[in-house]
């Protein structure tokens, strides 16, 4: 999953980049308004965390723009305590949460993953393929009922393909999805992640539940019984 942060603090944006990157997210950070526009309608963000006060162009500004322009990915804003009138305008503007500032970085990875629950209405909160599950709230991945153990950027790759079974997902919509913008331009890394992942997903198992499809892409899908 991939997150577009808007943080003009350094301090905070460095924090917020570290600690969600370490949780397998792909991240990308800018600093003011415009940019976040630029970034937010260029690339596919699952979910948008936009602070309010930004140099060019505020939060509520760009919260505003966006969803005139028809964006419809969740945005979380950072408030400021107290900030009662921020919070509604936040809401009246599109905005999908708000959390105050300071904020625990635990709760912040809380709001985050119930917006990425969010879109796609009755989306299970279990996934499942065949044999294989996974738990985006506890990170619990079994096939067959056997614990896998999954690096976070495996496991964000997992997690994009199972949100999609049967679809084929091209190398390009995989690595905007699971890197940020300073990796997914190097194309063989997708293909290098998929082999780590069925190495431990798919070996010794059956049947094999992702497919390559040449030319085209890949897919994860249990074949129908
Ligand atoms: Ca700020």
């Amino acid at each position: 999953m991939r997150l577009l942060v808007v943080e003009d603090e350094p301090g905070i944006a460095a924090f917020l980049r570290q600690g969600l990157t370490e949780e397998g997210y792909a991240v990308d950070v800018v600093g003011d308004g415009e940019r976040a526009i630029e970034f937010a309608l260029s690339a596919p963000y699952d979910a948008i965390i936009l602070d309010i006060l930004l140099p060019k162009k505020d939060g509520f500004q760009v919260c505003a723009e966006l969803r005139r322009r028809g964006l419809r990915t969740p945005i979380l804003m950072l408030t400021a305590r107290g900030a009662v009138e921020d919070r509604v305008r936040g809401l009246d503007t599109g905005a999908d949460d708000y959390l105050m500032k300071p904020f625990a970085f635990a709760e912040l990875l809380a709001r985050v993953r119930a917006l990425l629950r969010r879109p796609a209405v009755a989306l299970p909160t279990l996934l499942q393929v065949g044999d294989l599950t996974l738990d985006p709230v506890t990170r619990r991945v079994e096939r067959a009922g056997r614990p896998i153990e999954l690096t976070p950027r495996e496991f964000s790759l997992l997690e994009l393909l199972m949100r999609h079974p049967g679809q084929v997902l091209s190398r390009t919509q995989i690595a905007e999805h699971v890197w940020n913008y300073n990796f997914f331009h190097q194309s063989n890394v997708v293909d290098v992640y998929v082999r780590y992942l069925r190495r431990k997903i798919d070996d010794g198992f059956q049947p094999r539940l992702i497919h390559t499809v040449r030319g085209a892409g890949y897919k994860i899908e249990a074949p129908r019984q």
